[in-house]
């Protein structure tokens, strides 16, 4: 079945009497029974499928869950409260039997960043950035560190920077390190990072996959390797996502592929028109032939579906400069998300790389007078309008 189908169909429509709901109904219930105590007791011993606890499983985020499975080709998931809880259960995950070092990207999500920083290394784990995009520092880094896991994003923050997944999910199988792949930016339309060699997938649902910006949630999908340890993990420290959240989140994935092809496809004209602009002084977009990964680019994303996200740099600008171009916006809003269906943009230095020093983000290609762009969909031309007017 193919990810469209897979996008209305998959987990839904389970029987719950003689009638069958047509959709997956919010259940509230934190336990449930049975006619007799011995199938409770054969529901809690795992010998039959059923729910006995909504910590340990329950239908709306069943039903959720097993969406998201299908869409990215894993054999088991577990939605949490937020992405970065994800993120969170994913390094637990792949570290609780092997040895506690990671070697992270170093192009990370800002608060991924922080809770290897702040989390994890004071909890005994060994962090070793690399560049995620020069394979030879990769494979240079797993030989030193000998880490339990990798941890990288399909499509970086904020320069979309594209690491060969497939090439490091090799290394990573020949050292014994699990590989986890935030796919957050690319969903599950660009790549499914499990069909690459990935282990752990994780996603903030907060950004397309729910896609409307009103739910704040996460998953990991998990190959059937790591399932068990996931889900046992999640019974003695309860991240779920409640049942609310799963159904909007549910609801939301079932137009993902549609959303995400319209702003894959937005993203392409605005990138283009931005580039022919003026006042731009240079655009991040993963349609540039000269872009530094174009070969694993070409490899590993379909023509035409680059994502959504484009950075921008406004020539001669600074903080003022930029701060005045944002507030001209009158269509696009000017939120800390992305992935929503409205277009959104984001000042880095400001927000997601605000706690790092201005030199640094320099050495990261950061500057102050960069912006994101989250492209939604509405009319490409009505977005190029309002940010022609803003540029002035
Ligand atoms: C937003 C985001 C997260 C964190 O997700 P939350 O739902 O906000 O906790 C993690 N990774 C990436 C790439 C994100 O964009």
């Amino acid at each position: 079945m193919k990810l469209h189908t897979k996008a209305v169909h998959a987990g839904d429509r389970k029987p719950a009497h003689s009638a069958i709901p047509v959709t997956t109904p919010i259940v509230t219930a934190s336990s449930y029974v049975y006619e007799r105590m011995e199938t409770l007791d054969q529901v809690f011993a795992e010998e039959v499928e059923g729910y006995c606890y909504a910590r340990y499983d329950s239908p709306t985020a069943h039903g959720l869950e097993e969406l998201v499975t299908a869409l990215e080709s894993g054999h088991g998931s577990l939605a949490t409260s937020s992405g970065m809880n994800a993120l969170q259960f994913a390094l637990q995950t792949a570290l609780t039997d092997r040895r506690r070092s990671v070697v992270a990207s170093n192009a990370l999500y800002g608060a991924t960043i922080s809770q290897l920083m702040k989390v994890f290394e004071p909890m005994a784990v060994e962090v070793r950035w690399v560049d995620i995009c020069d394979l030879a520092a990769v494979e240079q880094a797993l030989a030193e560190a000998r880490p339990g896991c990798v941890v990288m994003e399909t499509i970086s923050n904020p320069l979309l920077r594209v690491g060969a997944m497939d090439r490091i999910a090799a290394l990573c199988r020949q050292a014994g390190a699990a590989l986890i792949v935030d796919n957050t930016f690319a969903t599950p339309l660009l790549v499914r990072p499990i069909e690459r060699g990935a282990n752990l997938v994780v996603h903030s649902l907060t950004k397309y996959l729910a896609g409307h910006g009103d739910v704040l949630g996460g998953v990991i999908v998990s190959d059937a390797d790591h399932y068990p340890m996931l889900r046992s993990l999640s019974k003695i420290l309860g991240p779920n996502l409640g049942p609310f959240e799963s159904y909007l989140s549910m609801r939301g994935i079932k137009t993902f592929p549609l959303r995400m092809e319209r702003q894959c496809a937005n993203a392409i004209r605005l990138a283009t028109a931005l580039r022919a602009h003026p006042r731009i002084e240079r655009v991040h977009f993963p349609d540039d032939p000269a872009h530094p990964d174009a070969e694993t680019i070409a490899r590993l994303l379909p023509a035409g579906l680059y994502g959504a996200m484009i950075s921008f740099a406004i020539r001669d600008a600074g903080r003022d400069e930029v701060f005045a171009f944002m507030n001209r916006l009158k269509l696009v809003v000017r939120g800390t998300s992305l992935g929503d269906v409205h277009t959104l943009m984001l000042y880095p230095a400001m927000s997601s790389h605000r706690d790092i020093s201005p030199r640094q983000r320099q050495r990261l290609g950061i500057g102050d007078n960069l912006v994101r762009l989250s492209v939604g969909i509405e009319d490409p031309g009505d977005i190029a309008e309002d940010l022609t007017q803003a540029l002035g």
